[in-house]
């Protein structure tokens, strides 16, 4: 839409060009909405502080997200506007845990459509379908809706994820919000709740398998490539099964990644890099470490591998690497005794005990009396599994035992950081999945860290669209993971800060694009004009990446409309 040629009016409810009482005297004369709004004009400053006022005193922070996005059905500038500004406490309400609950209710709070949902029934047409969408886009967001936070199969509600997420990558990367695009596969569902709703708004069909769920997901990825085919995709929220076999088959095709199996993975091993700072070591002490990990799903078998691709890429052979290791399921330790077929569980192969170190099976207790780990990560979902007698002997073999309970929501953590400073009188190096307070005890502060993928994904996709590589590489990966704890401050990693502030996540972002940029360049995977400014060195890269990154202002109406495409 161009105001030159549309009434005003039009561009008074269009939420992109939308600015309420932001319309200059100028501005209301020439687009003739003037008597339209109310008559005093405020910057963009002053609504901001007041509308989050009005966010603030809302007491459930599902109201709070209701209330954002009739935000952004009105005003998006405005909208990322509150969320640039007060990142730190908006990020869990547009996303996780907050958005968790939106997604459950999603058919009922939907308002206004955004994005894409492909269905079932849309199966054959995907290819023309995408060109209903009118603008250029530079990062997809797609979830199955099949594994949706700690919530199970939530089918088409979950379009929450992926517009939450893409708030994220706005918010955090700077991201253009009119080059975003949130996507649903609607594939059905298996969840009898949904299937029995008559308001739901997906196919009330159950979910598509095997090589129809397959041809569906490649139907959808050849459309994008066609329409868009510099565009990242970022795969969220699909079930174990099918994530790992989806990112295998495409990563070296496609500009891809999963968020869950590698933005996970690049920040524990972020916070193992962070955590090494606060022992005073370097990024290479992380081969000295014993990891023992509870939970082998997506998530585990996406971290098990990383740290592994670590050690080595720090000096350890594979074979030593993989002796650091020991990973614990449902059934307890995994050993070679395992047959391993499911498969997703296809990485898990090389991390298996042999039988003779210890028995199949073995609990978490015994293998941590056996193996004396240094480390202890959690992504099993059991609430409370590192109990007080397990942090307890943590403690007892480390001085500062690093601690990660992963699994969210906040009710599925391991042990909370009150668990943590207590079994180890607050020595603990600690980083949890979902947000937990700091924890004093005896004059001594624990600082309670999360390993949000927050820190990751932003940066990541945007150094690799700067990059212009045409896939996202293990390197590119491992060297958004080092980028990070580079942010800390010696005063932040010296009383156990192992993330930066997520208020600079800007920056942050910024940096982890500059890295992965680096680390493409160094494959040989950019073009040469990109290789031409990482020749120029890092303040050439820094304004280069800060050039691109969106910034939410209200820009003069003529010129922002017709400048968008
Ligand atoms: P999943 O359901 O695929 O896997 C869970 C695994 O835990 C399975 O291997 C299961 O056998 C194992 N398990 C169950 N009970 C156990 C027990 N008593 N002891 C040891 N292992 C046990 O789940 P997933 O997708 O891998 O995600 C796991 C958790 O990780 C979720 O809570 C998720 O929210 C969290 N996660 C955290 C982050 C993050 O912090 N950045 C990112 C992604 C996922």
């Amino acid at each position: 839409m161009h105001p030159d040629t549309s009434r005003g009016i039009e561009v008074l409810h269009n939420p992109i060009y939308n600015k309420g009482t932001g319309f200059s005297a100028s501005e209301r004369e020439r687009l003739g909405i003037r008597g339209l709004v109310p008559p005093r004009f405020f910057t963009i400053g002053q609504q901001a502080v007041k509308i989050w006022a009005q966010n603030k005193a809302l007491k459930r922070p599902l109201d709070r997200w209701s209330h954002l996005q009739d935000l952004k059905d009105r005003n998006e500038t405005l909208f990322y506007r509150l969320v640039h500004d007060h990142i730190e406490e908006l990020a869990p309400v547009i996303y996780t845990p907050t958005v968790g609950d939106a997604c459950l209710e999603y058919s009922k709070l939907l308002r206004r459509a955004r994005g894409m949902y492909f269905s079932r029934e849309d199966r054959g047409d995907f290819n023309s379908m995408m060109f209903n969408w009118k603008r250029n886009v530079s990062v997809i967001v797609v979830t199955d809706g099949s594994r949706i936070l700690g919530l199970g199969d939530l089918g088409m509600n979950g379009m929450g994820i992926s517009q939450g997420k893409l708030d994220l990558y706005v918010a955090g990367g700077g991201f253009d919000p009119q080059h975003v695009l949130p996507v649903v596969l609607d594939v059905g569902t298996n969840n009898p709740d949904l299937l029995n709703d008559p308001y739901y708004l997906g196919s009330p069909h159950k979910r598509l398998e095997g090589e129809e769920y397959y041809a569906f997901v490649e139907e959808f990825i050849r459309g994008v490539r066609n329409r868009w085919p510099n565009a990242l995709i970022q795969f969220e929220d699909f079930q174990t099964k099918h994530a790992n076999k989806i990112l295998q088959h495409y990563r070296d095709e496609v500009l891809c990644f999963n968020d869950d199996i590698q933005g996970t993975a690049a920040v524990v091993l972020a916070g193992v890099y962070g955590a090494m700072k606060c022992l005073h070591g370097h990024r290479k002490d992380i081969v000295k470490q014993t990891f023992v990990m509870c939970g082998a799903g997506s998530a585990g078998c996406g971290i098990a591998s990383f740290l592994h691709q670590a050690m080595v890429a720090n000096g350890l052979t594979a074979e030593e690497a993989y002796k650091r290791f020991y990973i614990i399921d449902a059934n307890g330790l995994v050993t070679a005794e395992r047959a391993l077929d499911d498969p997703g569980q296809e990485p898990l192969k090389g991390f298996a005990r042999n039988r003779n170190d210890m028995p199949e099976g073995a609990s978490l207790m015994d293998v941590i009396k056996k193996a004396k780990p240094t480390v202890l990560l959690g992504v099993s979902t059991v609430k409370g599994l590192f109990s007080k007698e397990v942090l307890e002997e943590m403690g007892k073999i480390n001085e500062r035992p690093i601690i990660m309970p992963l699994s969210n929501p906040t009710s599925r953590a391991e042990c909370t950081a009150e668990d943590a400073a207590n079994a180890t009188d607050g020595r603990a190096i600690f980083s949890s999945g979902s947000p937990f307070s700091d924890v004093e005890i005896n004059g001594r502060v624990m600082k309670a860290n999360q390993g949000n993928n927050f820190y990751v994904f932003p940066g990541l996709g945007l150094g690799a669209l700067l990059s212009k590589s045409s896939v996202i590489s293990d390197a590119m990966l491992q060297a958004a993971a080092m980028a990070i704890p580079a942010m800390l401050t010696p005063e932040q990693y010296t009383e156990g800060t192992i993330f930066p502030r997520i208020d600079r996540i800007r920056d942050i972002s910024a940096y982890v694009a500059i890295k992965v940029i680096e680390a493409a360049a160094r494959e040989g995977r950019v073009p040469e004009d990109i290789r031409h400014i990482v020749a120029q060195g890092e303040e050439a890269m820094s304004e280069y990446v800060y050039s691109t990154m969106y910034v939410p202002n209200y820009r003069p109406t003529v010129f922002s409309c017709s400048s968008r495409k």
